[in-house]
Order: C-alpha cells, then sequence, then structure tokens
C-alpha cells in the first residue's frame, strides 16, 4: 500500500500514510486539538501525569517540544508491572531532560496496591482511581493544567460505561479539557491525546521507538471497562468510525450535560479538605477501611 500524499510506503492503514506523513499527521491532530478547545494558554505550567506507558509517553514527547512541561509518576505498588514501566519513564526524562517526581501509595498511605487489595473487598480500580485522583489532585494543585494521556479509546470506553451503568452524571466531567465546576483545588485536567485512536497512539510511539513496554495492569482483566473495551472494538471492526462518532456526538451534547449537573452539591472533604462530592471523600472512606 501507498502513501496517500507521497510515493512511500504506507506504515498506517486509514489514513494510509507513510512514516513521515504519519507523524506530521498525528501530531498536528494533538496541536489542533490543543488549539480548538484552547487546552494550553501561553504562560501555564504544565504538569504531565505519566504512567511509563505509551500514551503519556506520547503526550509526555509532544507537549515537552512546544511547552515548558514536568512530569508525575505515580507508583501504586502493583507487583510485576509498575516497576518496569517507572523505570521506563524515569529514562525517558532523563534523556529528554524533562523534570520527574515520583510519589507512592506505599509513602503516602502506608499500603502498596498489592497490599490493599488483600485487605479490601472492593474492585482494584476502584481503589486505584481513587488514591490516584486524590495524589494528583494534591500534586497538581501548584500547576495551571494537567495532561493526561487519555486517547480516544479511553474517552468512548468511559462515555459507553458511564451510559451502560446508568451514571451519566460522571460523563459531565469527560471531554478533553474536564470540570464541571471550576474550584481552586482542582486543576484543570487536559486530553491533547483526545481525537487519537489507540491505534494511531500506538503507531507514533513505534515510529519513534519510545522504549516503553506494551504490558497491561495485572489488574486491568477484571474490570468492567474490559468488557466495554472489548465491545468496542468489535463494533469497530464491523463498524469503522463507531469511536469517533461516540466522541463527536457526546462533544455536542458536553456542554448542555454540564449545564444540567452544574448544580449538584459538591465541598470539601471533612478528613482531609480535598473536594469532594460526600462529607467524607472517597480515599478517606478506603483509608479508614483499611485501619480496621
Ligand atoms: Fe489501577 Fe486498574 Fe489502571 Fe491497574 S488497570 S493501574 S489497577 S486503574
Ligand atoms: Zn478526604
Amino acid at each position: 500500500m501507498k502513501c496517500s500524499k507521497c510515493e512511500k510506503k504506507a506504515v498506517f492503514g486509514s489514513p494510509n500514510l507513510c512514516k513521515g506523513h504519519f507523524i506530521s499527521y498525528f501530531e498536528s491532530k494533538v496541536k489542533d486539538t490543543i488549539k480548538k478547545f484552547e487546552l494550553i494558554k501561553k504562560g501555564d505550567k504544565v504538569l504531565v501525569a505519566t504512567s511509563g506507558g505509551k500514551d503519556s509517553t506520547t503526550v509526555l514527547y509532544i507537549l515537552n517540544k512546544f511547552y515548558k512541561v514536568s512530569a508525575l509518576a505515580i507508583d501504586e505498588g502493583i507487583g510485576g508491572y509498575r516497576d518496569k514501566t517507572l523505570e521506563d519513564i524515569k529514562r525517558f526524562c532523563k534523556s529528554e531532560k524533562i523534570p520527574l517526581k515520583i510519589i507512592s501509595f506505599k509513602t503516602e498511605f502506608n499500603y502498596s496496591l498489592d497490599e490493599m487489595m488483600k485487605k479490601l473487598n472492593q474492585n482494584s480500580c476502584t481503589v486505584c482511581g481513587a488514591f490516584r485522583r486524590y495524589l494528583l489532585n494534591k500534586y497538581a494543585a501548584k500547576f495551571d493544567k494537567l495532561v493526561t494521556g487519555h486517547n480516544l479509546d479511553d474517552e468512548t470506553q468511559a462515555i459507553t460505561m458511564n451510559l451502560f451503568r446508568g451514571n451519566i452524571s460522571l460523563s459531565a466531567k469527560l471531554g478533553p479539557k474536564t470540570g464541571v465546576r471550576e474550584d481552586k483545588k482542582l486543576t484543570t485536567r487536559i486530553k491533547p491525546l483526545y481525537f487519537c485512536s489507540e491505534k494511531e497512539v500506538m503507531t507514533y510511539s513505534l515510529l519513534k521507538k519510545f522504549d516503553v513496554s506494551f504490558n497491561e495492569c495485572p489488574y486491568i482483566s477484571n474490570s468492567y471497562r474490559a468488557e466495554v473495551r472489548n465491545c468496542l472494538n468489535e463494533f469497530e471492526k464491523e463498524n469503522k468510525g463507531t469511536k469517533i462518532k461516540i466522541a463527536n456526538s457526546f462533544l455536542k451534547y458536553l456542554p448542555s450535560l454540564r449545564d444540567y449537573f452544574k448544580g449538584e452539591s459538591f465541598g470539601y472533604c471533612k478528613r482531609c479538605g480535598e473536594a469532594s462530592k460526600k462529607d467524607i471523600c472517597s480515599s478517606c472512606t478506603l483509608l479508614v477501611e483499611l485501619k480496621k
């Protein structure tokens, strides 16, 4: 197959593009998303939440070309998985001269995720998500923007999951720039890879030869997300463009959705002071549970 823009061999199908044209197509898509949704303003202090995986490494690499960025990695304590990805991110940040801070569940909460899962009878991703959110909010407070590596697949999975579970209010927090309301305790989260599919990010990271592992977290197979992901992938295979259609139609209704849920009560956790809808936030509830 030939590139649709030149005579070279295509490395990517639909659109058919050679290495050079794919790289410019991908980077332009990211830049256009930043511009269209006003994700980053001049002078913004930008923190990239990174896991050492292909998505966060890709977004970190592209943003570092145009902005002054710092990286933050969270070590949840997932044996045989996170240790390897942390080594990858340390190496990457060193070679790209990006300041990196690593914080761990074990140091912050006294338990690694593996240890928590032995004590708690809860879904691993719910526990992991609650503590990650807490740490991200805490460490991003001094920054103007918190960047995540969420791609089109992640976003459409979240939209579909919220719909299937009857949790549409949670979708009001989605979109390329998150937040139903502004709050001094919540740094705006942005997703520059919003319109890039998993396959595109994978291709970009392979072409750029990023030294990242493509292993999945051992807990993912238990998750509801994995089921939704497989279902959406099947749909995409049979009906090309399903994912982008979900994202585009969702974005049309997102402003109304946000307006609708704007009035929901929202305060601060009485225990730790972080922004929370409930009196006690979910990470504090879990910490109390862990101490029993
Ligand atoms: Fe955490 Fe679940 Fe993601 Fe693993 S798959 S890192 S447990 S949220
Ligand atoms: Zn709390």
